[in-house]
């Protein structure tokens, strides 16, 4: 089997890429940094998306010359003026998940602009070292509270209009098909699913 490096760290990621593929059909043997007990990380210092995700998938590309996928991810919030967007991860370092959630709705708790985006930049240097980019977003808004245990991250503050639920409530049956990792995967999928 056709072997596909996914250059992340964040099993949480990962799991979603990997069922995300397999859904679509995709029959590759994903490895990942762990699976190589690779200890080195790229230094994420882009001022894109774009930058970031073909940092991680050069980086992993050069060490183990394999068609590579980065993703680069975030959640980009209208009232921030698209902040934290590449920061997401970095985004009030001192706080966990649930305490940055929460810091977020308690901040914006009077605020009616509430448009917000996830974000995703896919990054694909294939066998013969070219590199292709795939972008997905998705639309939603900041919840008044946070709500939902599925997903990770930012997920029970990103709430989906039409369901009036948070990706987190609403789990891996919809962020598999709609969210912004699922739509620009979705796009390599259709670009790639011959190279291999
Ligand atoms: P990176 O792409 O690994 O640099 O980090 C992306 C960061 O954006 C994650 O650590 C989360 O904070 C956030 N993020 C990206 N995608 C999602 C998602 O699907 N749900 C919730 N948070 C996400």
């Amino acid at each position: 089997m056709n072997k596909l490096f996914i250059a992340s760290n964040n099993a949480h990621k990962l799991s979603e890429i990997a069922d995300i593929l397999i859904d679509n059909g995709v029959d590759l043997e994903l490895v990942c940094p762990k699976d190589m007990n690779c200890t080195e990380e790229p230094i994420e210092d882009g001022m894109s998306f774009e930058e970031n995700a073909y940092i991680k998938a050069k980086f992993y590309h050069d060490l183990y010359h394999l068609p590579t996928i980065a993703d680069d991810s975030g959640i980009c919030i209208d009232y921030l003026g698209g902040k934290p967007g590449i920061h997401s991860a970095r985004f009030l370092p001192e706080m966990d998940y649930p305490h940055k959630c929460a810091f977020i709705v308690d901040m914006m708790k009077d605020v009616t602009q509430r448009g917000a985006q996830f974000v995703d930049c896919l990054c694909f240097i294939d066998q013969n070292e070219e590199v292709h980019y795939y972008l997905g977003v998705n639309e939603g808004s900041i919840a008044y509270k946070p709500a939902g245990e599925k997903g990770f991250g930012y997920d029970p503050i990103f709430l989906i209009p039409q369901f009036n639920q948070t990706e987190a409530e609403l789990g891996e049956e919809y962020k598999n098909v709609y969210s912004h990792r699922a739509k620009a995967l979705k796009k390599w999928i259709i670009d790639a699913k011959d190279k291999f």
